[in-house]
């Protein structure tokens, strides 16, 4: 059984506490991935469930085992880094084999282990190969090879796939999600790439600064998000935020309000300063508001940058706001830190938008996100909730 529980977990080290009060359950077979950005303790965290680090509060149980202070070699785990170690001097058998040999498994046994994990891989034909006949995929492969033989209860993985190309990466996001489920083993996994963490995790724990944000499906995390990081964190390119204030009935911004109906939403007060979130591709131009259940009003905007991706243009809009004359107020600098004046819009690839033009764009309201801007974290997920869900739980939403 590969079930990891962390509870109360911290870790200090002399000024910086990397991880701070983690609680995790991760069940028996599950592919759970921790996401953050630098530094914010993802590998810490794998770490302390690896025994490479005595958490200095808090316990770790891994099948139902306290093994807390317990060390690697004791714990039912195999680990697999982004460094891979291969001993030049070996061949592809001999390094897969390497820790069984060390722990004096006879030799059929050796044998039938390295088998089956070269199997798994696709590598049966390179096992005589030598490393440096090897490509970097096919190197780590044989890296997760030789965590395969030793027929773990739990997988720790620490961003294993950094040092490939970004091509082999996305081929390699592939093999490890079939290979989850052929080993059929708990895989708890270590990267800063949320797009990595969306697609292949059952549930994707969010981390920053030492603190767990969220643990949830990667859908959830993305329709739902539980506070600002998380929602700005998950989705490239990420979430437009701007700054409101919360008014009987609307919520007002400086470029455009958003009628909701406060019995259904109760949660909104008048006077709450909010972040209304809203993704790039629940912007649309005004004329594709026919196509959509429930429109803001128009938004007056001017388009400044264009970036076109083949299947998608991005397009930064500066909003003009209800009394802005056309003229100079709509020009910006480049748009990377996206100020409350400004939107990112995720538009078709045909579309004949242009720079430095005067439209009209509007919201899908059922895609609108609010957070409680003091705190950060989520308020709610549906401001048509009743029309949507009947009156059911915030963020859950009909597909429209
Ligand atoms: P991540 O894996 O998310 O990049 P880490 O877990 O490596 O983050 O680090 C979390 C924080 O703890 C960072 O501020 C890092 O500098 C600090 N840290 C990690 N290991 C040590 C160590 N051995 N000694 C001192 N500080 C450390």
């Amino acid at each position: 059984m590969g079930n990891v529980t962390l509870e109360h977990v911290t870790k200090r080290y002399a000024d910086v506490t990397a991880v701070d009060d983690m609680n995790l359950d991760i069940a028996d077979g599950e592919f759970v991935t921790l996401v953050g950005p630098s530094g914010c303790g993802k590998s810490t965290t794998l770490e302390t469930m690896a025994g490479l680090t005595i958490p200095s509060e808090g316990t770790i149980t891994i099948a139902g085992e306290d093994v807390t202070t317990r060390p690697p070699k004791d714990r039912d785990i195999a680990m697999v880094f982004q460094n891979i170690a291969l001993f030049p001097h070996m061949d592809v058998h001999d390094n897969m084999s390497f820790g069984l040999r060390l722990r004096d498994f006879d030799k059929a046994e050796i044998d039938r282990r390295v088998e089956r994990a070269a199997e798994i891989l696709q590598i049966e034909a390179l096992v005589d190969r030598m490393p440096d006949e090897l490509s970097g995929g096919q190197r780590q492969r044989v890296a997760i090879g030789r965590a395969i033989v030793r027929e773990p209860a739990v997988f720790l993985m620490d961003e294993p796939l950094a040092n490939l190309d970004a091509k082999l990466r996305v081929h390699m996001r592939t093999e490890l999600q079939r290979l989850h489920k052929e080993l059929d083993t708990t895989i708890i996994y270590v990267t800063h790439d949320q797009a990595e963490a969306m697609t292949m995790s059952d549930r994707i724990a969010v981390m920053n600064e030492g603190h767990l944000q969220q643990i949830a499906p990667p859908l959830v995390c993305y329709d739902q998000p539980a506070n600002l990081f998380v929602a700005g964190f998950i989705g490239s390119p990420s979430m437009n935020f701007v700054e409101g204030t919360v008014e009987s009935g609307e919520i007002v911004t400086p470029g455009f309000d958003v009628a909701f109906d406060p019995g259904q939403v109760p949660e909104l007060a008048p006077g709450d300063d909010v972040t209304v979130g809203v993704r790039p591709e629940d912007v649309y131009p005004a004329e594709k508001a026919g196509e959509l259940a429930n429109p803001t009003r128009p938004i007056r905007a001017r388009t400044d940058v264009l970036e076109p991706m083949g299947d998608e243009i991005f397009v930064y809009l500066v909003l003009r706001g209800e009394d802005a004359s056309d003229s100079e107020a709509a020009t910006t600098e480049a748009a990377s830190a996206r100020g409350s004046d400004e939107l990112l819009m995720s538009v078709e690839p045909d579309s004949d938008l242009a720079g430095d033009e005067d439209i009209e764009v509007v919201l899908d309201r059922r895609k609108i996100h609010v957070f409680d801007t003091g705190t950060g974290d989520a308020v709610c997920h549906d401001i048509l909730r009743s029309e949507a869900m009947g009156g059911g739980h915030p963020g859950a939403r009909e597909e429209t």
